[in-house]
């Protein structure tokens, strides 16, 4: 009588998405070539080709299915136990890495990476900041040819570029859920640290961003060439408009008017981001006075760079 692993083996072997990589720990020692394998418990990759079966296999295994888009914070994890599921879904069936135009959007599928960022035309064109964000994450570019804008917004890291220029963008996270497309502003979808919008059942297949003219300038701290941010600031003028947008010195991005302050005196700008940082976040990078305090700086050379055009 065959077991549920059994069970598993039979489907997985009729269906060409769904391999299983579950190896039995006692096989896995046993064997020198398993033993090099990372991840110890046992796994069931699938690989679905539409959104629907995607959504459907994360609501059969909510609780115990993790999405892979680049694999570059997931896969790690794993492998340091830190993340445990029975099923993973790998999204490369669905052919979310491309870059379009959708009306009066720049749609960005979850699986573009950094480095296609880098090299659309469209995305130097229309949104120039989308580009000058990607083209300063650190990782060289075995990290750039995997890693997606989708996957850090799904992660939800405050101590990252991507949260805060999208929602510098007002840009539309657009997800697939069980009853079909769900889109939530990013302002809305960045919940808490390392908490997103996205629920049970679904996962992100694109970001939107407004096509529109803006002048924009972004500057971050780091503590050394390679390190993840510490504060990044996000300045975008429209029309008559300027508004700032603060990331990492707080659990999720913090969006406020600077149009009255542009030209003000140092001091005065200081105070006024200060402000509006309000609780800040610490980690392992800074503690969260620190990131408070410099704040003010990194908007002012946002400003700075926003003016020089
Ligand atoms: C060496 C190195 C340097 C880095 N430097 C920087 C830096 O300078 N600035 C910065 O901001 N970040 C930096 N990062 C982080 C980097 O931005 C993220 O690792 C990357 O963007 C995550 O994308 P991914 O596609 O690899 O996601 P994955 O690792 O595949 O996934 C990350 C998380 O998001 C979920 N997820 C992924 N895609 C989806 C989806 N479509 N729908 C739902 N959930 C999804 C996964 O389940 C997982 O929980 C660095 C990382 C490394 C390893």
């Amino acid at each position: 009588m065959p077991g549920e692993r059994g069970q598993r083996r039979a489907a997985a072997a009729r269906c060409p998405h769904h391999q299983d990589a579950a190896v039995p720990a006692h096989r896995a020692a046993g064997d020198p070539l398993r033993r090099k394998a990372v991840i110890r418990t046992s796994l069931r990759y699938h690989r679905p080709v539409t959104p629907e079966e995607t959504s459907a296999i994360l609501t059969e295994h909510s609780g115990d299915v993790v999405v892979l888009g680049g694999g570059t914070m997931l896969l790690p994890m794993m492998n340091r136990a830190e993340v445990n599921a029975g099923h993973i879904v790998d999204l490369r069936g669905l052919g979310l890495d491309k870059i379009t135009v959708a009306g009066d959007n720049v749609r960005v599928g979850a699986m573009a990476t950094y480095n296609d960022l880098l090299c659309s035309d469209l995305i130097a064109r229309e949104v120039p900041l989308l580009r000058r964000m990607a083209s300063g994450i650190t990782g060289g570019n075995q990290l750039r040819n995997l890693a997606t804008a989708g996957g850090s917004a799904c992660y939800g890291n405050p101590s990252s570029d991507v949260p805060a220029v999208l929602v510098a963008l007002e840009a539309t996270m657009c997800l697939h859920s069980p009853a079909g497309e769900r889109r939530v502003p990013s302002a809305e979808f960045f919940v808490d640290a390392f908490r997103t919008a996205v629920g049970a059942g679904e996962f992100l297949m694109s970001i939107e961003v407004p096509r529109r003219v803006i002048a924009a300038g972004y500057h971050k701290l780091k503590l050394c060439e390679g390190s993840w941010p510490i504060v990044t600031a996000a300045v975008v003028r429209h029309g008559g408009r300027a508004m700032a947008t603060i990331g990492a010195a707080t659990v999720t991005p913090r969006r406020f008017e600077l149009t009255s302050y542009l030209d003000a005196d140092k001091d005065t700008v200081d105070e006024y981001v200060r402000d509006n940082v309000g609780d800040p976040w610490s980690d392992v990078l800074a503690d969260g006075n620190y990131r408070k305090d410099v704040s003010g700086a990194v908007v002012r050379r946002a400003v700075a760079e926003l003016q020089e055009g």
